[in-house]
């Protein structure tokens, strides 16, 4: 099993591989023989020892199998960005080489688009700019090469430290247990003291999605 993003890639057999995506969250839980799937799954696989593996999405998501050989014009998959968790792919220069590209655009704007880096969403980019001082609006361009810095270590620490806890209190691992990570910075922490100035966090709109700053650490 790998993953890319929020795509997870299994191997079923020699020549079919299972793309799954749980889009905005969902359950994909395994099952010994004998146990029965839960009434809420929407989609499973049903191995031959009579395992089995099923899935629950919240909001919507995918289940794809492709061929192995014909992985490489998986659209939704060809076209995804960087790697974060992938050391030797995630160096700082290819950072910067996403980042000066799109350099007209909000910098959140451009760390959440897959294209560029697959893999964070509207959780785990909160703390991510709190990190590295970046209001979620700064523009690409005024983004210093100090900042950039802070800012791809802030990535990587941030997503291996959530990846170590299992993800978060609300989902659950493959075992049907849940996650440790809890301790958020700033993010979903409006009305609450900033743990490095003390002003209150504020909760903004930007774009489609929500952002939670502080005013005073971020710009
Ligand atoms: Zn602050």
């Amino acid at each position: 099993m790998t993953a890319r993003g929020k795509w997870v890639f299994m191997q079923l057999d020699p020549v079919v591989t299972l793309l799954l995506n749980l889009g905005m969250g969902g359950e994909a839980l395994f099952h010994r023989k004998g146990e029965p799937l839960p009434g809420n799954c929407q989609s499973a696989v049903l191995f031959e020892d009579g395992c089995a593996f099923s899935q629950h999405f919240w909001w919507f998501g995918y289940v794809h199998a492709v061929k192995t050989a014909e992985l490489a014009s998986h659209a939704m998959t060809a076209s995804l960005g960087l790697d974060p968790l992938d050391d030797g792919e995630f160096t700082l220069d290819a950072f910067d080489k996403v980042l000066q590209e799109k350099k007209r655009s909000a910098i959140k704007t451009v760390l959440m688009d897959q294209k560029n880096i697959a893999g964070i969403g509207n959780v785990y980019i909160q703390d991510i700019l709190f990190a590295a001082g970046l209001h979620p609006l700064r523009k690409t361009a005024d983004v210093t090469e100090f900042e950039r810095r802070v800012l791809h270590a802030a990535i990587r620490s941030q997503l291996q430290r959530a990846l170590e806890l299992g993800g978060l209190a609300y989902e659950k691992d493959l075992y049907d247990q849940p996650g440790r990570f809890k301790d958020f910075l700033v993010g979903y922490r409006e009305g609450k003291p900033c743990p490095v100035c003390g002003t209150v966090v504020q909760k903004i709109r930007t774009g489609s999605t929500a952002s939670f700053i502080c005013p005073h650490c971020q710009t």
